[in-house]
């Protein structure tokens, strides 16, 4: 089944060498011939102060003040606003698609789950999630599950959306960088333990049945692969990401969940090579089209 997946050469901007900003292009060329590529709008300032400071917002957009400009840490071009307007207006756009249509959908989208109202944050610019929580909910939904499976926490998702009754946070994580105090409607698991991972996130998907979720948004960082200098843990291969994907995506076929997903972590070095992190990366794009409804 050929599934709708967002992605525009504007994500990518001029001069960008952070993976967060430039492996997009990379997996958009390893899938554009099995699946639909749509370029989504990009969001507009006012869209993105729905969840973030104005005065943010507008520092990204300036370079001004310098600090807040430069404070996700991908670093700062005359093109960084545009490319992040539009890879947060593809968040929106496969969240709202999702719901609407009842089929699995993405985007090409990363640097989202550390940022915070007034902040970037771990090389999270403006945090995608947050926004497509947001308009999931002014389009209808009343039960959302955000489904963080990056190797860090997302404790700017937490800043954004704790105490938001429709949404619902399984995040499971291999590092404990962003770490943030669980409430009512969250969890947070730092494994240690590769054995461990799979297990949790059955376990932890299992205990949510049989609550019925109108959307999955699914940050599916690659960054606990064993070979990711950070984040990654020893014993996270190649297989047990592959099967991490399956698992997530058979779950929600099983409820009958659209899912939207991001790529979220996952940096190159000399062992995890371009290639192959997009070969990552690619494997929640081919999971997602095997499940879709
Ligand atoms: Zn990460």
């Amino acid at each position: 089944m050929t599934i709708r997946v967002y992605f525009g050469e504007a994500y990518v901007p001029a001069g960008a060498s952070s993976d967060t900003l430039t492996k997009s292009a990379d997996v958009a060329a390893l899938v554009r011939d099995r699946v639909e590529l749509v370029v989504p709008a990009p969001l507009t300032e006012e869209e993105i102060a729905r969840v973030h400071a104005r005065s943010y917002v507008d520092a990204v957009r300036t370079e001004s003040p310098e600090m807040l400009a430069w404070s996700s840490g991908v670093g700062w071009m005359p093109g960084l606003f545009p490319a992040v307007a539009a890879s947060s207006g593809g968040v929106v756009a496969a969240a709202v698609e999702a719901l609407a249509s009842g089929r699995n959908t993405g985007s090409l989208s990363s640097g989202l789950h550390h940022a915070r109202r007034e902040t970037g944050a771990g090389y999270c610019t403006f945090n995608g999630l947050a926004l497509a929580a947001d308009a999931a909910e002014r389009a209808g939904a009343t039960s959302i599950l955000v489904l963080d499976l990056d190797a860090h926490c997302g404790g700017g998702t937490h800043e954004l959306l704790a105490g938001d009754d429709a949404v619902r946070v399984l995040d499971i994580a291999t590092s404990d960088f962003d770490r943030y105090a669980t409430e009512p409607g969250w969890t947070l698991d730092v494994v240690d333990r590769a054995a461990d991972y799979l297990p949790t996130l059955r376990r932890r998907l299992d205990g949510l049945a049989p609550e019925r979720f109108a959307l999955v948004l699914y940050n599916a960082g690659m960054d606990p692969h064993e070979d990711c200098v950070t984040g990654g843990l020893s014993g996270m291969t190649t297989d047990v990401l592959a099967e991490r994907e399956e698992t997530v995506f058979r779950w929600a076929h099983e409820r009958g969940v659209p899912v939207a997903f991001v790529l979220a972590g996952g940096y190159r070095n000399a062992q995890l090579t371009r290639d192959r992190l997009a070969s990552l990366h690619a494997m929640t794009v081919d999971a997602a089209a095997r499940w879709s409804a």
